[in-house]
Parts: structure tokens; sequence; C-alpha cells
């Protein structure tokens, strides 16, 4: 099939997800047809070869084209496409993957249950939390704490728990049982004069007065990101989560981590959680646990919450709860090769030490520009924040679209994709864990120069 042709049926035949649908049908965005990808490069049709510095969507976290990866998914859809994993069910794959998953998830943690992607993950950590207060006895316990700017998907209840105005805008949402708090957002905090600690302390008060508000026995969980993701890429000011943890634990509140980036090496420690010290009472993973190779997800929960379940069900029967291809096995065989191969190739080190290059390296090249508010980032995540005015911090107008002016250039000079942050002033970066140094110099190199284009 000829370019043109893939072009015109895609604009016929299928809509895209977070797309102005009535431009692209209209053929007013540009369409790029990926045939191909190799380490961090993908390849289209017409022959670009691109540095990926958003590993897709942060999810290619081994690098594209990983052989190990591709033979064990056709290994397995040779042996055993798909079976259930209802009760009485597994595949060697799926009991593998959920003991390898164990042995590297924080202590406290007891189970997991498998879904396909962080947003139906997210939607079963909803459903277990609200069965477990039934089960205690305390069904008025059912409120949701989120972040303002937090992601954790975009069905209904997880659209919900974002706290992006686009993910609720004409959708009726957010849901009843959802309340949102601010997020740690030190770099926009609106007394410039505080410490980061007294930020910290400012963000804990004002989720505790949101408890008292609200009454703690009508609220079952808080759910955030170590580093929020698609808010903007922003590390948490100091002490942060000990001070939420100390807030949630006082008023009895369960904490669910959503490990969806963060989750198999990208800050460069197994899991966030492990990086600031959260105890989780579940924890949220995709992403990260296939690479991408397959659709795979994963709810892992704690010994406290396992115990009320499992005491739950010899009361009340099956846990009415599950997917068809909860488990799958063609997702769980990518996902045992996945973790092997981040384990044989040093890749959480390689995240560590190669995001701590990448960001003094961003930092070095971009921290003076006159229209550059702040760069920060953690492990292989880092982020540069746009402001019109750096004494005020203002804002360039969203119309200005100064994220994807930048992220365009960026690509169409270097041939570096970087990912506009849906606020439309942070470029983004997330680069699969194989990246090399050289590679990081291109990254930052061509961001300067994008950047110098663009905005002088
Ligand atoms: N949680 C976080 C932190 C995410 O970043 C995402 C997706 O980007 C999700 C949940 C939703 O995952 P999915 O798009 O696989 O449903």
């Amino acid at each position: 099939l000829k370019n043109d042709q893939l072009d015109a049926w895609d604009r016929e035949n299928f809509f895209h997800p977070s797309t102005h649908l009535a431009q692209h049908a209209r053929g007013e965005s540009p369409n790029r047809i990926i045939k191909t990808a190799s380490g961090c490069h993908i390849e289209d049709r017409d022959g670009n070869r691109l540095l990926d510095a958003f590993a897709g969507l942060y999810c290619v976290n081994v690098g594209y084209g990983r052989a190990e990866i591709a033979d064990a998914i056709a290994e397995q859809a040779r042996e055993l496409a798909y079976y259930h994993s209802y009760v009485g069910h597994g595949t060697e794959a799926s009991i593998t993957l959920a003991k390898m998953i164990l042995d590297r998830a924080p202590a406290n943690m007891s189970k997991v249950y498998f879904g396909l992607g962080g947003s139906d993950a997210n939607e079963t950590n909803i459903k277990l939390v609200w069965y477990m207060n039934n089960i205690l006895g305390r069904p008025e316990k059912k409120k949701i704490i989120s972040r303002w700017r937090g992601y954790h998907g975009s069905g209904l209840m997880t659209g919900s728990l974002t706290g992006l105005e686009l993910f609720h805008k004409k959708f009726d949402l957010p849901l009843a049982q959802v309340i949102h708090t601010d997020a740690p957002y030190y770099f926009r905090r609106d007394d410039l004069s505080q410490t980061e600690e007294q930020f910290t302390a400012q963000c804990a008060a004002s989720l505790e007065a949101l408890i008292e508000r609200e009454g703690a026995d009508t609220i079952a969980a808080f759910i955030g990101e170590p580093v929020l993701g698609t808010g903007g890429i922003v590390p948490p000011p100091a002490g942060y989560w000990a001070a939420i943890q100390a807030v949630l634990k006082k008023h009895d509140i369960l904490l669910i981590a959503d490990e969806v980036v963060t989750g198999f090496g990208r800050l460069g420690t197994m899991f966030g959680s492990d990086h600031y010290g959260i105890e989780a009472d579940i924890i949220t993973i995709a992403k990260g646990l296939t690479s991408a190779y397959a659709p795979l997800s994963g709810s892992i929960v704690s010994d406290k919450v396992w115990n009320v379940l499992e005491q739950g069900t010899d009361e009340n029967g099956p846990i009415g709860h599950g997917w068809t291809y909860s488990a799958h096995p063609i997702g769980a065989a990518a996902g045992v090769a996945n973790l092997r191969l981040i384990d044989d190739l040093n890749l959480v080190d390689n995240a560590r030490d190669t995001g701590a290059y990448l960001n003094a390296a961003m930092r070095d090249a971009l921290s003076d520009h006159p229209h550059v508010g702040e760069v920060r980032g953690e492990g292989l995540l880092c982020a540069v924040e746009f402001v019109k005015d750096r004494d005020t911090r203002a804002f360039f107008d969203a119309a200005d679209k100064i994220g994807p002016q930048i992220a365009a250039a960026l690509l169409d000079r270097d041939k570096v994709i970087a990912r506009a942050m849906p606020q439309g002033n942070i470029l983004g970066f997330a680069p699969p864990f194989c990246l090399t140094r050289d590679e990081a110099d291109s990254v930052v190199a061509a961001t300067a120069r994008a950047v110098n284009t663009v905005l002088g």
C-alpha cells in the first residue's frame, strides 16, 4: 500500500486518542505512519529516522526491536495464544510473571491481579478499595482523593481521578465520589518566598483540611503518582511523600501509588515507591511491565488489603470482577522476557546514570534562557517549562502553543521526538533506558537549537 492510500484510509476510517478529531479528519494534522524501530529510534514510511526521546508514551523502556521479547511472544502465541485466567487456570508465563513482580516489589506487597492497561488497573484498584470497605462494614468510606494534575487514565472513574480539565470537560466528570487536592508543584507555588519544606507542609495541611471538611469516615483512599507525569513531569518537593503519608495514616486512608510510569526502573530504582519511601497499600503497574511489547497491567496489593479481600470472599463467594484478557499469556510472556532483559542489561542503573546525565546537561544548556522557567526531572524523566517572563513566571498564552511549536522544531530539524505536555508550555522527555550519553547529548543540543529557533 502507498502512503497516501494509508493516509486517506486513516482519515476515513479511524479516530485517534486525544486528538482534535475534526482537524484530523479534514487533513489539517499531519499523519506519520511508523514502519519499524530499533533501540531509541523509530522509522516512518517516508524513510525518516527519529530519535524517540519519549519512548512511545513513556513505555518502551527497554528500547525498540528487542528480539528476546519478540521471540518470547512468538513462542507463546504458537504454544498457547490464549486461555483465561479465571479460577483454577493459569499459564507458566502468568504465574512466573506474578512471582517476578512480587520479588521486585516493596516488601509489604502480597499478590498481583493482571489487567490490560493503566486505566483498567486503576478501575480495579478503586473497586478493590470499595469492596474492602464493604467487607469491613464501613460502606460509607468511599471517596477517593486524587491530585490536580494527576493522571490515572481516561475511563469514567479514572478520568475522574485524572486532575486535568480536558479529561472532564463535556463528559460530566468527575464522578461524585472523587475529590481533588493540590498538586505538589513547587515551581507554581503562590508564595515564591516559600522553601520546599514550607510548601510541602502547606500541601499536607491542605490535604488534611480537605479530609476534615469531607470527613475521614467518608474517604477510602488517596491516589498519586510518585512523580506527576502527564500533569507536567513534576517531581515532588522535599519531604512530600513522608508528610502526605503521615496525614493518610492518621486518618486511616489507604494509599494507591500509581506507578504506571515509574514502575520497573524509570526513576533509577525498581519502583518510584523505593525512591521516595512510599509505603503503598496498592501499586498500579502497566507500561514498563512489558515495555509496551504487549498490553498488560497489574494491581499489586499489600498484605493489609489482601487479608481483607481473602476474608471477604470466604464469607461472600467469588469476587465479581475480572476481564476476559486478565493475565493474557502473550502479555505475560512479554513481561517475563522484559523483566529479564531489564536485569540482564542493568537497565535500572542505566536509567539512573543516564537520567542524571541528561537532566544535568539539559539544565546546563537551558537554565539561563530568558524564557525557560525551570528544567526539572528525576531518573529518566525530564521537563523544560517555558515562561513568558522569568520574574513573574507568567505563562505564555495557550494560543501561542509554545510547547507544540518547540516540539515541532525539534522534530523538523533534528528528528528528535519530545512530548509537548498537555499544558502547552512544557516539553517532556522520557527516553528508553538504553539511551546512551551520546544520544542524550544529541537530545540536549537539538532541544537548545529548537528553543532558540522558536523563542530567540
Ligand atoms: N496512570 C498513569 C500514571 C499514566 O501515566 C497512565 C497513562 O499514561 C495511566 C495511568 C493510564 O494508562 P493507560 O493509558 O494504559 O490506560
